[in-house]
């Protein structure tokens, strides 16, 4: 089972791909959790994706492309995966097409998680994720057992650099224009169910699980 979630930056992608995946016990891979691991080894590529996330753009197409590419190729993905921040872009979008066919896989459906901008940012300046897991939390919307401590991993809790107001903005407007798109795309492909992302996380969840079920063979 290959899903993927869409939707804008704070929807709750990470917080749900989290319950799901260990629901089902499917691989989590998310394109941003890649980067920020990528930033944190200090490879070419994460300095790459460094200036790019910085002011709230996307990372190129092709380098993109290439490191999902190689994530879904590991064997842990073979019988599927959850996906999370990628595709963002109508080129994305085709190349996971052609992605999926080489291994022999086929998408079974897109999740499109609708969240008004006022909600967003409001999640957005409150997030707080784990340096170590990147586990999502939020100040007041879902605080960790522990203040500043992960309760996954004991890792330590930080503010994303790029969850700043200004960055937050940029992102939104980039979501806007380079990925609502996927919308119509996956629409005319008969894989899109979009879900009220907007209630509380547990009902997200409950509402996500039953299309979910709905969905398998
Ligand atoms: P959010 O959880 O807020 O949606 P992500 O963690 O998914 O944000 O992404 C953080 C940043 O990483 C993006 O602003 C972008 O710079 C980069 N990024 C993540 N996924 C992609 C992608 N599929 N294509 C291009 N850039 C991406
Ligand atoms: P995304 O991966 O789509 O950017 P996250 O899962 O990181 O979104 O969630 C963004 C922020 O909003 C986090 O701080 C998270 O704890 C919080 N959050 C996620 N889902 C909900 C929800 N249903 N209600 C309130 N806050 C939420
Ligand atoms: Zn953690």
């Amino acid at each position: 089972m290959h899903l993927i979630l869409l939707g804008p930056p704070g929807s709750g992608k990470g917080t749900q791909a989290e319950r799901l995946c260990k629901q089902w016990a499917l691989p989590h891979v998310a394109s941003g959790d890649l980067f920020r691991d990528h930033l944190k080894r200090e490879t070419d590529l994460g300095k790459l994706a460094r200036s790019y996330m910085d002011i709230g753009q996307l990372v190129p197409d092709d380098v993109t492309i290439a490191m999902v590419k190689e994530r879904l190729s590991r064997s842990d993905c073979r019988g599927g995966a959850i996906l999370d921040g990628f595709p963002r872009t109508r080129a994305q979008a085709e190349a996971l097409d052609l992605i999926l066919q080489e291994l022999g896989q086929q998408l079974t459906g897109v999740l499109f998680m609708a969240v008004p901008d006022d909600v967003l940012i409001e999640r957005l300046s409150g997030r707080r994720i784990c340096l170590q897991c990147q586990a999502p939390y939020h100040v007041a919307f879902s605080p960790p057992r522990e203040t500043k401590t992960c309760d996954l991993c004991g890792g330590e809790l930080c503010q994303r650099d790029d969850d700043q107001p200004e960055t937050i903005k940029a992102r939104l407007d980039v979501y806007q224009q380079q990925t609502t798109p996927l919308i119509e795309f996956y629409q005319v492909a008969n894989l899109l169910h979009e879900v009220d992302a907007n209630m509380d996380i547990d009902q997200v969840t409950d509402a996500l699980l039953t299309i979910i079920h709905s969905l398998q063979p």
